[in-house]
């Protein structure tokens, strides 16, 4: 491999992130305390809400949002096939059963797919907002409204983008989701090697997740039972153990105040992208409806496997042989075994997301990389693709074998 290999991913921690550790360290506070509190102030803010709680990770955020809204055994929640495990584990793990919508041409959930699949049992929406492009919201909000749905988004990629205007986590027009989850996993755009952020408008809610972090611990009782010694505490329902530390805040505190040097960061290279990869035939690059901001978490390329001689592995391979990292963002849920008992159903046939899969390469897009790096990328795609393409005349003789002249005539 050559030393100057460019790795998939690579964080961004600069000194500040280090100071605050240190002294974090040396205060004598480490768990939950006075940074933690100082992170969800400073990110409700950022992102327009009122209220925020930090958690060890967006799977937590996640489940804490499910589980303090109330959903359970025999509710059912529409979620996408193109997506972490995370988004459907937490589903499960409050007896619900999830059920996916397909998605359309962005790699969103598909509005009227959502709309196809909601029952009698349908209780939540779980969008994703996938690579850090916003779902389409409005029609998600419109759904919920009028089946009286729970909406829950998985913002894990998009700290960062805008919807009409508005920052993921804030209301537009009045309107905004129950709660939502974000991710400070070691490759999200902001980090805190592990950790999430889950916000809401709603007080109640944001109590009931708060009791729910911490074992169920009721900071109310702390209040009421003060007379009895600071020592004594009630259990008030059987929560989770979910909180951030202060050493981990401590570092988000300060990737915060970069963001918009990170988000300007990834535009700028997928811009490079967009502009270098736009008209070569053998890929596609993402789109980006109008009325929304995309803060390029992930950029995934589609390979058109009718144009290309080789299959996406050994697409990947031979970036790899030339030096990039690149990954696959993501399996499609239905594709992993724990997903069997559910993948066969019909209301989870998700043909767009599996049509899509063999075609995804997430290529490399972090504020780490130098804009050298970036077009030595570009340079190396555009070589495996001019290494691999099928000649106009093969690519359409094999088009006529498949029928494709066929379908088209009739
Ligand atoms: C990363 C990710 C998660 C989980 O985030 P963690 O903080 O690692 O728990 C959830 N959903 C999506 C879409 C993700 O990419």
């Amino acid at each position: 491999m050559q030393t100057d290999y460019i790795s998939y991913h690579r964080p961004s921690i600069g000194e500040e992130e280090i100071a605050e550790v240190v002294a974090t360290l040396r205060s004598g506070w480490i768990t939950s305390g006075g940074k933690a509190r100082q992170f969800e102030q400073e990110f409700a803010e950022r992102v327009e809400a009122p209220f925020a709680l930090a958690v060890n990770s967006c799977t937590s955020a996640l489940h804490l949002a499910l589980a303090a809204l109330n959903i359970g055994p025999g509710d059912e929640v529409i979620t996408t096939p193109l997506t972490f495990c995370a988004t459907v584990n937490t589903i499960l793990h409050t007896g619900a059963t999830p059920v996916l919508a397909d998605i359309d041409g962005t790699g969103n959930i598909d509005p009227a797919s959502i709309a196809a699949r909601i029952t009698a049992r349908t209780r939540a929406i779980v969008p994703v907002h996938y690579a850090g492009l916003p779902c389409d919201l409005d029609a998600i909000w419109d759904l919920a409204e009028e089946h009286g749905l729970k909406v829950v988004e998985d913002a894990a990629h998009a700290l960062g983008a805008t919807y009409s205007g508005a920052p993921i986590g804030a209301p537009v027009s009045g309107r905004r989701s129950d709660a939502v989850a974000f991710s400070f996993y070691a490759t999200k755009n902001i980090t805190t090697g592990e950790g999430g952020m889950v916000t809401t408008a709603c007080q109640e809610l944001a109590e009931r997740m708060r009791r729910l972090c911490l074992h169920g611990i009721s900071r109310d009782a702390w209040g009421r039972y003060a007379d009895r010694g600071n020592w004594y505490y009630q259990v008030e329902e059987c929560g989770f153990k979910y909180n951030l530390s202060d050493i981990q805040a401590a570092i988000g505190i300060h990737q915060l105040r970069r963001l918009d040097e990170f988000t300007e960061a990834r535009a700028r290279y997928a811009n490079l992208y967009q502009t270098a990869f736009a008209d070569v035939e053998e890929v596609e690059i993402p789109a980006v409806p109008p009325g929304r901001t995309h803060c390029w978490h992930l950029y995934p390329l589609r390979l058109d496997l009718t144009r290309l001689d080789i299959h996406r592995a050994q697409f990947i391979q031979e970036l790899q042989n030339r030096g990039v990292g690149a990954s696959v963002h993501f399996i499609p849920i239905p594709l992993h075994p724990f997903f069997s008992p559910y993948a066969g159903l019909p209301h989870n046939r998700c043909e767009r997301a599996l049509q899509l899969y063999p075609r995804l390469v997430s290529l490399p897009l972090y504020p780490a990389m130098t804009e050298a790096q970036v077009c030595r990328v570009i340079d190396t795609v555009k070589e495996i693709v001019s290494a691999h393409q099928l000649t106009r005349s093969v690519h359409a003789s094999m088009h006529a074998a498949a029928g494709w002249r066929g379908k088209a005539a009739s």
